[in-house]
């Protein structure tokens, strides 16, 4: 139990409600968006300002307490789980836009704000901020940094790492740093390219200087319908090695289509095995000729329909139907865990096959809807939690879902990071004197090890088990 007079003082940094301490109100940050582990913190602390943020870690560190970062709580890899560390910091009330530079491209932004505030905000000066994860309307700039996020259109404009130009973090000690700036390079070691990333285990990030790009003069948006997932992949391949770089090219197999037209209803082919959502932006000049390229490849690798989207309206739909893609999965089962993994982009083909042997192999159904063009995979397992050999059949075909990427020559997470969920496969990837040397680069920013503890690194799990008796597993 944390003490009475802690408490107090922590009430009186960030007033009254930035406290929760109510068993009931808890329940709400019990989990994230990965739902399979679950355990509440003892404490919620909401700062309003950066400064608010330094003073509380400040008083944590005097205490030796332990804390675990949360921005909206989207997170699919169970980062904000509290496991070691009775206090949650939300940067949910951290919303403030603080500069808006149209010269230079640029903001300064606070760590609650959420993404799609940001394109938003400058969308009148024809600008937007690139990094799109499909949780834009909900996820905060400080969890995207966290977890390094990508989303449909990174495959063109690069992932969150490429959109920061500097940051400040809030270090466990409770100093305040700034980290880069708000020019493009800086001599010295990429500090900045070190907390994107580092999912909370380096302190909490407090606000960010982020890069903006000019919205595109124009886009050409696509579905190309398949009848084997096989024929997509090859398309996805085609259209890559015939040198075009869309700005978005995602995959949706048969389950996740016919969910989705139940759901809204734009006519999408639910006799389809697979369909390639396309889009090509950039200036007017030239988009016509890549269109009819594009448009080859897929008739080329018997793509049996592709549709233009006529007009905005119609480009909306499309984008409606991919980035509320996992809301549509209700309708399927009552849970469900996406898993995220990376092949070279040849290997979409064998890695989907991998999904769908080990999906029968455990007598599971599973969706795919995912970033092809990136060969990051997002295979949906459905399951319901009250069905606990089904949960252990899911938690099974994720592993070796995990294994066959690794295989494949690929990675274990694409965008999602390690959180908790993947605490295991790191060794798949990173032999032991990798994992002391990055214990050891963790340190440099948290030497007592109070950051989001029990996260990313295999070794921190064995003391999960043994120190964190809270923690629930749905096992
Ligand atoms: C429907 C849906 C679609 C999604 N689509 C995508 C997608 O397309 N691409 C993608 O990459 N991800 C996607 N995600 C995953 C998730 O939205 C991203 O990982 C997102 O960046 C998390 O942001 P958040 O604010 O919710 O962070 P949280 O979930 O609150 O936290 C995530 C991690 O970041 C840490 N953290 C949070 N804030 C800070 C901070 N200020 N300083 C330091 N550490 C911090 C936490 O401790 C935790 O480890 C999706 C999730 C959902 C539910």
């Amino acid at each position: 139990m944390l003490p009475a007079p802690l408490v107090a003082r922590l009430r009186s940094m960030v007033g009254v409600e930035g406290v929760i301490d109510r068993p009931e109100a808890l329940l709400v940050y019990e989990c994230d968006g990965y739902t399979l582990e679950r355990a509440a913190p003892e404490l919620v602390v909401l700062p309003r300002t950066p400064a608010e943020v330094a003073s509380v870690l400040r008083l944590l560190a005097a205490e030796g307490i332990a804390f675990v970062p949360r921005g909206a709580g989207t997170g699919l890899s169970g980062g904000t789980l509290p496991v070691g560390a009775p206090v949650m910091i939300c940067t949910s009330r951290l919303q403030r836009i603080e500069a808006i530079d149209v010269a230079n491209r640029r903001v300064v932004a606070q760590a609650g704000v959420v993404n799609q505030w940001v394109s938003n905000a400058v969308r009148a000066h024809g600008l937007c901020y690139a990094p799109d994860p499909s949780s834009q309307p909900a996820c905060t700039i400080g969890g995207n940094i966290a977890e390094n996020s990508g989303g449909p259109h990174t495959l063109k404009y690069g992932v969150t790492t490429n959109h920061v130009l500097g940051v400040e973090l809030a270090l466990p000690s409770g100093e305040l740093v700034a980290l880069g700036g708000a020019v493009e390079d800086r001599p010295g070691y990429d500090l900045v390219g070190l907390v994107v990333g580092a999912e909370g285990t380096f302190g909490i990030v407090t606000r960010a200087t982020l890069r903006l790009v000019r919205l595109p003069q124009a886009y050409r948006t696509f579905l190309a319908v398949f009848d084997s997932v096989e024929a997509a992949s090859e398309a996805v391949s085609g259209i890559i090695g015939a040198g075009l770089v869309p700005a978005a090219l995602e995959m949706m197999d048969q389950l996740i289509i016919q969910a989705l037209e139940a759901a809204f209803h734009v006519g999408l082919p639910t006799d389809a095995q697979a369909v390639l959502l396309i889009e090509l932006d950039g200036p007017l000049a030239g988009l016509d000729a890549q269109s009819e390229r594009v448009e080859a490849v897929c008739r080329r690798n018997a793509a049996r329909e592709v549709r233009v989207a006529r007009d905005d309206v119609e480009r909306a739909a499309l984008w409606k139907c991919r980035k509320r893609a996992f809301g549509a999965i209700g309708r399927l089962a009552p849970n469900y865990c996406t898993q995220d993994g990376v092949v070279p982009r040849t290997r979409v083909p064998d890695i989907l096959r991998a999904i769908a042997a080990a999906a029968a192999r455990h007598r599971l159904r599973v969706a795919n809807v995912f970033h092809a063009g990136d060969g990051n995979i997002h295979p949906i397992l459905l399951f319901d939690e009250r069905d606990r050999d089904e949960v252990a059949r899911v938690l099974a075909a994720g592993r070796e879902i995990l294994e066959a990427c690794v295989a494949l020559g690929g990675s274990i997470t694409g965008e999602h990071g390690i959180g908790v969920e993947k605490i295991d496969q790191v060794p798949l990837l990173f032999g032991p004197d990798d994992l002391r040397a990055m214990t050891r680069l963790r340190a440099v920013f948290d030497p007592q090890g109070r950051a989001n503890p029990h996260k990313i690194f295999p070794d921190a799990k064995v003391c999960v088990e043994t120190r964190a008796p809270r923690r629930q597993v749905a096992l």
